[in-house]
Formats: structure tokens, sequence, C-alpha cells
């Protein structure tokens, strides 16, 4: 039972590998996050960062250490509930061989087609929906083969809006994209941290300026933690 609104996050002493017996891939971690507030996660390809991200929405759990949303072990979770209040955007969006409509309310019955219209609108999908043969009824092919990558990652967003989860996880937006998306997606990622936690994956400090606390990782630990003003 997640509270609604921003969520707090901790992780206490949180140890993990993939393998029993391997390296552990993040060891005795501990973070902690304010409802609201802005993470930027640095560090090298490989140092654990999307792992870091999978674990807080418990695709794997941990050897050792827990993390809690709000106070909630999220062990506790059932995982529609936490995956309700955790969202993820990563460089690859799936989308299923579905309607548009289904590919953006996820099936959730509550969200009518007037607030997943506007939500396009507000991303600057509008002359995308336009070109749509049926509208929210255009079906999708199963891995989005007919979206550009800009347009994918906007829809992406587009989901997060919709559910509106208390804390967002931004894996590596991607990278390339035409100027014009960019500025858009940079104004949806503005929007998102207005009323949410939020933890910002990134590999440069430049991406990652507007964030209040910012870690780096590397051997599976934290070696910088603090406000960037002191990086
Ligand atoms: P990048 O910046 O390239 O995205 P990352 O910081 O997100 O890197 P992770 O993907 O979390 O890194 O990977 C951390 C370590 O765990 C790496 O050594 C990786 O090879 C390993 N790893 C990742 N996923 C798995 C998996 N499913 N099974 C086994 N090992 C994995
Ligand atoms: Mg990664």
């Amino acid at each position: 039972p997640l509270p609604a609104g921003p969520l707090s996050v901790q992780f206490n002493g949180l140890t993990f590998s993939y393998e029993a017996d391997g390296e552990p891939t993040l060891r005795h971690l501990d973070l902690s996050l304010k409802p609201g507030q802005t993470l930027g996660l640095l560090g090298r390809t490989g140092s654990g960062k999307s792992t870091l991200a999978r674990l807080l929405l418990r695709f794997y759990d941990p050897q050792e250490g827990s993390i809690e949303l709000s106070g909630v072990d999220i062990r506790d979770c059932k995982l529609h509930e936490l995956r309700s209040g955790v969202a993820m955007v990563t460089q690859n969006i799936e989308i299923m061989e579905g309607t548009v409509r289904d590919n953006l309310s996820l099936f959730d019955e509550e969200i009518n087609d007037a607030e997943i219209l506007s939500v396009l609108k507000e991303l600057g999908l509008e002359e995308w929906f336009a070109s749509l043969p049926d509208g929210l009824d255009t079906v999708l092919a199963s891995g989005g083969g007919s979206l550009s990558a800009g347009e994918a990652q906007l829809l992406a967003f587009a989901r997060v809006f919709l559910s509106d989860p208390g804390l967002v996880i931004l894996d590596e937006a991607s990278s390339r994209l035409d100027p014009l998306t960019e500025n858009r997606i940079e104004a949806a990622i503005s929007r998102l941290l207005e009323e949410r936690t939020c933890i910002m994956i990134a590999h440069r400090l430049s991406t990652v300026q507007r964030a209040d606390q910012i870690l780096i990782l590397e051997n599976g630990q934290i070696v910088e933690n603090g406000p960037r003003a002191e990086l």
C-alpha cells in the first residue's frame, strides 16, 4: 500500500549480485531521497546504475539489505502496486501489438481518451497523432517499428504522465534526437520533476544539472554523494 504523491526512497545496506557466488554489483549501498527530490545517478558503463533501477521495481531481490518507499518495504508491496507507483523510462520503450490507446493507458480503464489526447498535445505529439489512420484505435506493431526514436521516447513519457507515479526513473534518455524532439523531451522532464521524486541516470554530469543530489556509482558503492556544488 504505497501512499499517493511523491515517494521517499531509502536503500538500507543493499547488496546484490546476479550470481549467487559472484562479485556483488552493488555492495552495502545506502541512499536516501526525500519526497519530490531529484537524484542524479552517474557512473561508468557496467557500474550498476540500471541494476539499481531494476531492483527498485523488484525485477530481482537483493541478497542483503532493503529498499523502502515512503517507509514501506517494497517486499511488502504487491507487484502491481509497486509498478503503478514507480515508473521507469529507458531507451527502449516496449510497444506491444495493440492500439495506441492500450499502449498508452496500459489497460487502466480509469484513463479516458480525453486525458490521452491532452497528454499527447502537451508533449508535442499532435502532428504524429493527426497522421494516424484510426486515431487512438490505430494498431501499432509489436516493437513499435513504425515509430521514430523521438516519437517512441515521447510516447514513453506519455505513459508516465497518464499513470502518474510518485517516483520516476529516467534511465539515460536517448541521445541523437533532433533538436525539436530534444526540446520536447526536456520540457516533459521538467514537468515530470515538478510533482514527483525522480532518479535520473546519466553518463555526464551536464545531463543531471537540475538534480538536488548527485551520486556516483563505482565498484558497487557510492564514491561521491553531495550537492553538485561540491563536485
Ligand atoms: P550502462 O551505463 O552501460 O547502462 P549500468 O551502470 O547501467 O551500465 P548495469 O546494467 O547495471 O550497468 O550492469 C552492472 C553489471 O551487472 C555489469 O557488469 C553487467 O554486465 C552486469 N549485469 C547486468 N545485467 C545482468 C544480468 N541480467 N545478468 C548478469 N549480469 C548482469
Ligand atoms: Mg544502464
